[in-house]
């Protein structure tokens, strides 16, 4: 009689337990993969077979035998733009100059466009250091690639309108310089001749043009200054100078064709010397004190100049109409006026201010307000008495 083998059971039970085991880990590889939602691909190197998930072909719109399962069928989808790019990557991976294969590019859906992915993969090497099996997934990344596209286009449109916003401006800037340096010019020619002849009637409309052509004329210099804020054109010029000499030429500068107000100058003693860009001090002044008058119908105007160790402070005090806190932030802002309508009561560009501050940012200060409706504003503008240039990028 044969004998039949006795199962070994221990056996039995161990093979149990790896199946169990395997199963299981099975079982999980599949939830993750279907959690990420990504496509899957396997490439046994040796073999040159290929394998893609039922998910890989699906999120491109094909079905298991519309597509080559093949390195050539997967090259055949990649977009052209996109293949040097994606070979290279490979290349690298292969070659061990990469540690991963990582690479973001598109492939071609079943409906005619391309679809963005982000395709990953490793590969298990032999022991003679060859790789002989790669897998790896594809992610679907369109929707974050289309949003980001749209962003650079939208980006790059608001930067095109701003640039060619700043180029009209000074193009017209300069254009318009020219004919007004001659009627500014040729009118105090005029205004001089006639001064001689005592001719007091013409004397005055000559004036009139003269001074509007100045007003005009410091108004295009503003625009201009805005336009080439941003572009690195606009550079201060620091020099030495005696801050009295500054405070005579405020003085006489500031001299409003109307003004129904007190003006007063309360001036530190032995202010001594600065070292800055002294027309722009200047400008920056007198454009607070010419809005001070502006906004000042019968009042004070007093401009207070102190200093202490590092810096230089010009107090524009006025008790006009004062500003409503609410306008007290955008006031700053190019081209923002507390009456912006049409039949505005004020003249004016929405400049002086953004210029001034623009101004003492580049010296190193700033031009802060302080202002209560109807009884008046303080504007102060601090600039450091020695300037120093912006470190070197
Ligand atoms: P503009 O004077 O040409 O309107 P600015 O940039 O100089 O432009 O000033 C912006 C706005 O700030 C003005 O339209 C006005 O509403 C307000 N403002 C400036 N200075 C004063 C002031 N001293 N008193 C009241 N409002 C002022």
């Amino acid at each position: 009689m044969s004998q039949q083998p006795i199962p070994d059971i221990e056996k039995i039970r161990q093979l149990n337990e790896a199946n169990q085991a395997l199963k299981k880990q099975q079982e999980r590889l599949e939830l993750i993969i279907q959690g990420t939602n990504d496509g899957i691909w396997d490439w046994n190197i040796e073999t040159g077979q290929f394998y893609f998930s039922e998910r890989w072909l699906n999120m491109l719109g094909y079905q298991n035998n519309d597509i080559e399962q093949s390195f050539h069928g997967w090259l055949e989808l990649v977009h052209p733009d996109d293949l040097g790019r994606f070979l290279l990557t490979w290349t690298e991976y292969m070659e061990g100059i990469t540690s991963h294969f990582d690479i973001e590019y598109r492939l071609k859906h079943q409906d005619g466009y391309f679809l963005w992915v982000e395709g990953k993969g490793v590969s298990s090497i032999n022991e003679d250091g060859f790789p002989y099996r790669m897998a790896g997934a594809n992610s679907d990344i369109h929707s974050r690639k289309m949003a980001e596209e749209k962003l650079i286009q939208t980006t790059q449109t608001a930067e095109d309108a701003v640039n060619s916003q700043k180029r009209f401006l000074s193009t017209m800037s300069h254009e318009l310089r020219t004919p007004l340096n001659a009627i500014i010019g040729f009118s105090e020619i005029i205004k001089d001749e006639l001064e001689e002849q005592e001719d007091t009637v013409i004397t005055k409309d000559v004036n009139r043009i003269y001074r509007a052509g100045t007003h005009l004329l410091g108004l295009v210099n503003q625009v201009l200054d805005i336009a080439s804020s941003d572009n690195q054109n606009l550079k201060i010029l620091p020099s030495a100078f005696e801050i009295q000499r500054l405070l005579s030429d405020i003085q006489e500068k500031f001299t409003p064709q109307v003004t129904q107000n007190n003006i007063h100058y309360a001036f530190a003693d032995n202010l001594g010397n600065a070292q800055l860009d002294y027309k722009r001090v200047l400008m920056a002044v007198i454009n607070l004190l010419d809005n001070a008058n502006k906004f000042t119908h019968q009042g004070d105007i007093t401009l207070n100049v102190s200093k202490d160790e590092h810096c230089l402070y010009f107090k524009v005090i006025d008790t006009g109409i004062g500003i409503p806190t609410i306008q007290l932030k955008t006031i700053f802002d190019p081209f923002i006026q507390g009456d912006s309508n049409y039949n505005r009561k004020y003249e004016g560009s929405g400049l002086g201010l953004t210029i001034s501050k623009h101004y003492a940012h580049l010296m190193g200060g700033d031009v802060s307000v302080e202002s209560t409706l109807d009884q008046g504003s303080t504007f102060t503008l601090k600039v450091p008495i020695e300037w120093a240039p912006p470190p070197q990028q």
